[in-house]
């Protein structure tokens, strides 16, 4: 084992100070700019080979980017805001994601991805709030690092900043990258797309989780993996007309979403296993003398297994489809991304426990529960595909309000922790 610990210590202070800015600074899904360009600033500064925008996302896989309008808005922001003007070009028009790549010779290619993106939510603002309390409250209205990406982009900082110093002992390459657009399942497909992947032959990624006792770290497997999940808008277009005079001219988009949104909560529960669909948002109509001409719906449903999710998903465009007509009206679905659903491939998650019990940086925990959607599962697909393994670890970081939250906090602590866990067992794989 090398010693990490010496390293953490010493670039602690900057690690924290950091993941504070980031998290005053939080940037939505593709719109991660500033972000982005001051992550590629420190892999640059500490001597890193880096991969930026295009060269790792494939433009066209890029499903859910906000408007034109919205990118030019996000990206002169973060320009205001500090952004590293040299790098954010490299960014710039939706592309805010950076690998670092540090190489020693022929070798196993170990990668750990790592998130950045916010939530739409408004931060808590009482005093209470640690963030808040400490002045690092997020400054962009209505956008909040409300699940610990802020945490996750530092910790890749952090083993990058280390394994640059011990390269010369590794055989191998580590690819450590930074993904936008996590949190709403359309970051990864890019990456993949663009065959930054293909050599990989070990992938990981850690989520912080603040219901966890800090330092518990445990990797997701079988039963408690991952759900599969899709998302999508669906559009009812129908026809205007007087509500009072000529009702019957009108189509009603209306009627046809409020069936929708009752008989998609209607689809029969699965034998199979775990399944769910919600309808988050419903926007409708003008004016109450006005027949409505056009409802769209958020909707997303998710499963135990990639098959289950498929049977939610063929289900709501049936009955989508029937609502639609039973109305008269057209309908227009649109995807906003997927991820299948999975765990880690068990002798790989069986590796990194091991190594948690022997390096005791962190506290080993066989089979916590993180039940939820990873956009990751599309990377460790592809991994698996070309031959590779993969394993998703959650890391407890409580005490801290709920996660997509406005009260979510974290324990700081754990990131030195983390930090030292992950260079000591890269480096362990690099050593083979
Ligand atoms: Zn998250």
């Amino acid at each position: 084992m090398i010693n990490t610990r010496g390293i953490a210590d010493e670039i602690n202070d900057e690690i924290i100070s950091l993941r504070r800015d980031f998290h005053k600074y939080p940037e939505l899904a593709f719109t991660e700019f500033r972000t982005a360009s001051l992550i590629a600033r420190k892999l640059n500064d500490i001597g890193c080979e880096i991969k930026i925008g295009r060269e790792i996302m494939d433009a066209k896989s890029r499903m859910a980017l906000p408007s034109k309008e919205i990118l030019e808005k996000e990206f002169k922001r973060a320009i205001a805001q500090g952004g590293d003007t040299e790098f954010l070009n490299k960014v710039k028009g939706g592309f805010p994601a950076v690998a670092a790549v540090i190489s020693n010779g022929k070798g196993p290619v170990i990668a750990l991805r790592v998130d950045m993106d916010a939530l739409p939510i408004q931060e808590n603002s009482s005093s209470r709030h640690f963030p808040f309390g400490k002045g690092f409250a997020s400054v962009n209205t209505g956008v909040m690092h409300a699940c610990g990406h802020d945490a996750h982009a530092v910790t890749g900082l952090g083993v990058a900043e280390i394994l640059m110093k011990f390269k010369d002992k590794m055989r191998g390459t580590v690819k450590i990258i930074f993904q936008p657009a996590e949190e709403i399942i359309c970051g990864a497909y890019p990456i993949v797309k663009s065959g930054f992947l293909d050599d990989v032959d070990r992938i990981m990624a850690i989520h912080y989780y603040s219901p966890w006792d800090p330092g518990l770290v445990s990797c997701t497997r079988g039963q408690n993996g991952h759900l599969a999940i899709s998302r999508f808008d669906a559009r009812f277009k129908g026809r205007q007309s007087h509500a009072g005079s000529k009702p019957e001219d009108g189509k009603n988009a209306l009627m046809s979403a409020a069936n929708a949104v009752l008989n998609l909560n209607a689809i029969p529960r699965n034998s199979n296993g775990a399944t769910r669909i919600s309808v988050g948002k419903l926007n409708a109509g003008t004016s109450r003398n006005v027949t409505c001409d056009e409802a769209v719906m958020e909707i997303e449903t998710r499963g135990a297994t990639t098959e289950l999710n498929e049977y939610m998903n063929e289900n709501a465009l049936r009955i989508l489809k029937a609502s639609a007509e039973l109305w008269d009206c057209k309908l227009e679905v649109k995807p906003m991304g997927s991820a299948p659903g999975g765990s880690s491939d068990d002798d790989f998650a069986d590796e990194i426990m091991t190594y948690a019990k022997k390096a005791k940086t962190l506290t080993a925990s066989e089979n916590q529960r993180n039940c939820g959607s990873e956009d990751f599962i599309c990377m460790l697909e592809h991994v698996r595909k070309c031959g590779g393994k993969g394993a998703v670890i959650s890391i407890g970081s409580g005490p801290g309000g709920p996660h997509h939250s406005s009260e979510f906090d974290m324990n700081e602590a754990v990131i030195k922790d983390s930090i030292v866990f992950l260079s000591g067992f890269i480096f362990e794989c690099l050593q083979k």
